[in-house]
């Protein structure tokens, strides 16, 4: 195996192995993998059976690079020969006592041509008879919303990877990076590699890869989970019949068709602060009967026993807008953090790194996501709530 490389990714969960792709696609057997433990690990973000993909953003370049997004995926699925995207048409239910901006959300599809429904609770009623709110709800309805097979394409990027001639090494821990020669001596898991250039995509871990930059950003990372529900109907909530949902308020609701295992997938933000050192893995029960009695009370026949919950990683930016940049006084080094929502968007993301790396220049608008915009670089005004 060589031990110099031009590009070198470091972290190998959902955006570091599509970046791993996207460069492979040009760069071949020039591209080097490292992941801190076994490819596929489940102590991140990225590995779950579904992960939600929507167009529904509330900004307009949100919008249009959703629609790269799925452009992305389409890419990887015809290289793959694999159906990673999944479109049951998405629900985004509008209480009416949420402080999330409903007309930026609309104004912002319409801007870019996404076309949408706006559903009153006797329409809701009709068309999605699985639901029962009471009272003064009305929901949106964008038909290409979905979900994306997450831990499916995360292999799926991979294996794409190593097929074009990339290496990707696992249980090896990054412990040193140095600049040298122009380029950079990367220490992992007792070998010494060398890279032209490097891919920062370490998750709720950037902090310490940065740290060899000499860089911090104003992250924090919270402990989150996600319920399979053995609902006795589950022919009721098959991805054809029920559509991904979101209860659009802060610390939100949301849930999935059933995919990937025999239940109802449901979640409710927990934003419990912890570190990747300390954090458990066992489940919160007040989390759990929280989603529970949202079942009973919303979608009753998808009421039933938990199946299992299973906890993971959140990585936050003070803005909830992501980090997709150079590294600041590093051009040939770049870094992707996911602030919360970056799965749908991981294989455009590799693309993006890839383009930044290898054209010096992207067509994507990412601007919102600089390294050194003011949400990053001044006392953080956190969109969290404080616990
Ligand atoms: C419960 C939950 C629900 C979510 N729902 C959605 C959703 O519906 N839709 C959506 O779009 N997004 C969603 N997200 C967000 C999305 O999953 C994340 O933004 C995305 O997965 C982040 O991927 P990542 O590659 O940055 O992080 P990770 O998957 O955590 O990958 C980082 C990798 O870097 C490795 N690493 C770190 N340090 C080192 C080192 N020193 N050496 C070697 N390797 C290292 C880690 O081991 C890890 O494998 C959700 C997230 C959670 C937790």
């Amino acid at each position: 195996m060589k031990d110099s490389y031009t590009h070198v990714v470091l972290g190998l969960g959902g955006l570091g192995s599509a970046a791993c792709y996207w460069l492979s696609r040009r760069a071949g057997t020039d591209v080097l993998g490292i992941e801190q433990f076994e490819l596929g690990h489940g102590r991140g973000e990225s590995q779950d059976h579904s992960r939600i993909i929507r167009k529904t953003y509330h900004t307009v370049p949100y919008v249009r690079f959703a629609e790269q997004a799925y452009e992305a995926w389409g890419t990887v699925e015809e290289d793959s020969g694999e159906q990673l995207v999944l479109k049951t048409g998405e629900l985004n239910f509008w209480p009416p006592k949420t402080t999330l901006d409903e007309a930026a959300y609309n104004e912002s599809m319409a801007a870019c041509g996404v076309p949408y429904d706006i559903l009153d609770a006797a329409e809701l009623r009709r068309r999605f008879p699985q639901f029962r709110f009471d009272g003064d709800i009305h929901a949106v309805y964008q038909p290409d919303g979905g979900l994306v097979g997450a831990i499916k394409a995360n292999e799926a990027h991979r294996r794409l990877a190593l097929r074009n001639g990339a290496t990707l090494l696992d249980n090896m821990p990054v412990k040193q990076i140095r600049p040298v020669n122009g380029g950079y001596e990367i220490s992992a898991g007792g070998r010494i590699f060398s890279a032209e250039k490097i891919v920062v995509a370490g998750g709720p871990w950037t902090n310490r890869l940065l740290a060899h930059f000499g860089l911090e950003l104003p992250l924090k990372v919270t402990h989150e989970q996600v319920t399979y529900v053995d609902s006795p109907h589950l022919q009721e909530f098959s991805p054809d019949r029920f559509p991904v949902w979101i209860w659009m308020i802060h610390d939100n609701y949301y849930g999935f068709p059933v995919y990937g295992a025999a239940g109802v997938k449901i979640a409710k933000d927990r934003f419990s602060p912890t570190d990747t050192d300390s954090r458990g893995f066992d489940p919160d029960a007040g989390n759990e009967r929280d989603v529970l009695r949202f079942l009973e009370d919303h979608i009753p026949r998808a009421a039933g026993p938990v199946l299992y919950t299973k906890t993971c990683l959140l990585t936050h930016t003070p803005d909830a807008d992501f980090v997709l940049d150079r590294i600041p006084g590093h051009p040939n080094c770049v870094c992707a953090v996911g602030a919360t929502h970056a799965f749908k968007f991981a294989s455009v993301i590799g693309r993006t790194l890839s383009e930044l790396l290898i054209d010096g220049q992207t067509p994507a608008d990412i601007s919102a996501f600089r390294f050194d915009r003011a949400a990053l670089s001044l006392p953080g005004v956190w969109n969290l709530p404080e616990s």
